[in-house]
């Protein structure tokens, strides 16, 4: 969107860039979810993803199937309709694209929001595009649904910076015949470590717990034991991973430290939001409370005047309590706020964004 500037005699300038009404940071779920709420109401919405549309869903386990019903990751009361009582993550992808297809919503793909300025009723959102070519957005309310999987938790392994080292899991074919390690105890590191094994891979599973983790899906955890159990999977639990070198890897075991030949490892022990992220917008996380960003729980709006919080960065590292099927009713609650804030102005919202900051600045002249 081109900016449009304009300068007085005097050298001060105003920004006559179009302003929107509700800009999202993250084009995901809850995102899409915020956007279409807020046309609904009859406000301009506009989303910006610094990825593609849903761009944490693309970059789960490609041939991923998710633990939740279709229905229950519908947004826009637009079915989701499957064949499949889990649908794949292709069909959710395909659901979400004919979503943002049918509410025309406008999604600014490969843009990321690096900081903003201004206050609430008219902020300037600061942008980055794929070449680091820097452009702004203005918006009178803004939402964060910057989700949390872009940032992985590191295990502070000696070797954990090494190429062969992944912390995202896409699909098995590339590691066929090979020594492959999965570190971690839950969903992500059971289906991948079933998925490899089931593709030619010698899987060998390391956890610090005595076994996998009871969050780990009732259709998933009978299977990923009898394969541990029928020795199909290697696994080392109350273990850790103390070295990864180049061939091979060390780990501590209760019976001692062992060194197995290795060419590939898979570090999936979960991922944070951008907590620096969301405290550069101003937003508070509350130390006492997991980092959760403070917010009125009624309306998502932060301790900052028209940014709202949305998704599941609402509960900062308790990663595994906000997801689809809760986080994308937080659109309607923060519809809802902006009708009782922007009601009145609704009509003349336009006028006011220009024409208030200049009779400002000409009555200073006085
Ligand atoms: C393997 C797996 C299986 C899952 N299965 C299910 C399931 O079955 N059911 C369910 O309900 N949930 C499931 N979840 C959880 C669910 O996917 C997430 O909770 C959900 O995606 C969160 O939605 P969100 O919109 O809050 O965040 P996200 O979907 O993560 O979207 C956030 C968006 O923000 C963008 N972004 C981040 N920072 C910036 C920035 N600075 N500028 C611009 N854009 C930015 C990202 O690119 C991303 O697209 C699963 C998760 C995983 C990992």
């Amino acid at each position: 969107m081109p900016s449009i500037e304009w300068i007085m005699a005097d050298g001060v300038s105003f920004d006559l860039s179009p302003i929107v009404d509700l800009l999202v940071i993250g084009a995901g779920p809850t995102g899409m979810a915020c956007a279409i709420e807020a046309q609904r109401a009859g406000f301009s919405a506009m989303m910006v993803d610094k990825g593609c549309l849903c761009n944490s869903l693309f970059h789960y386990p490609a041939h991923m199937t998710f633990f939740t019903t279709p229905e229950l990751l519908e947004i826009g009361d637009l079915p989701f309709s499957s064949p499949n009582q889990k649908p794949t993550r292709n069909e959710a992808l395909e659901y979400y694209r004919k979503v943002a297809e049918y509410y025309r919503l406008d999604v600014r793909q490969y843009e990321t929001v690096e900081s903003i300025t201004g206050a609430d009723g008219d902020f300037t959102v600061h942008t980055s595009d794929r070449f680091g070519r820097p452009s702004h957005l203005r918006a009178r309310k803004l939402v964060i649904a910057t989700g949390y999987y872009d940032l992985p938790n590191t295990c502070g392994i000696p070797g954990e910076d090494l190429p062969k080292v992944k912390h995202y899991y896409h699909e098995p074919h590339p590691f066929y015949g090979l020594d492959v390690l999965v570190i971690g105890g839950k969903n992500s590191a059971a289906i991948a470590a079933l998925e490899l094994w089931r593709h030619g891979a010698r899987v060998t599973l390391v956890h610090r717990g005595a076994e996998m983790h009871r969050h780990v899906k009732y259709w998933i955890l009978p299977d990923i034991n009898n394969r541990i159990k029928n020795g199909e999977v290697k696994a080392h639990f109350q273990s850790t991973v103390t070295n990864i070198s180049a061939d091979d890897v060390t780990i501590a075991t209760p019976d001692g430290s062992i060194t197995i030949a290795n060419q590939f490892v898979f570090a999936l022990t979960g991922y944070h939001p951008d907590f620096p992220f969301i405290e550069r917008l101003g937003v508070q996380l509350d130390a006492n409370n997991d980092r959760c960003p403070v917010c009125d729980p009624a309306t998502l709006e932060s301790n900052v005047p028209g940014i709202y919080v949305a998704g599941v960065i609402v509960a900062g590292e308790r990663t595994n309590e906000i997801f689809i099927e809760n986080g994308r009713f937080h659109g309607k609650l923060i519809a809802s706020d902006l009708t009782r804030k922007l009601r009145d102005h609704r009509d003349n919202l336009a006028v006011l964004t220009v024409v208030e900051p200049l009779v400002g600045h000409l009555r200073n002249q006085e």
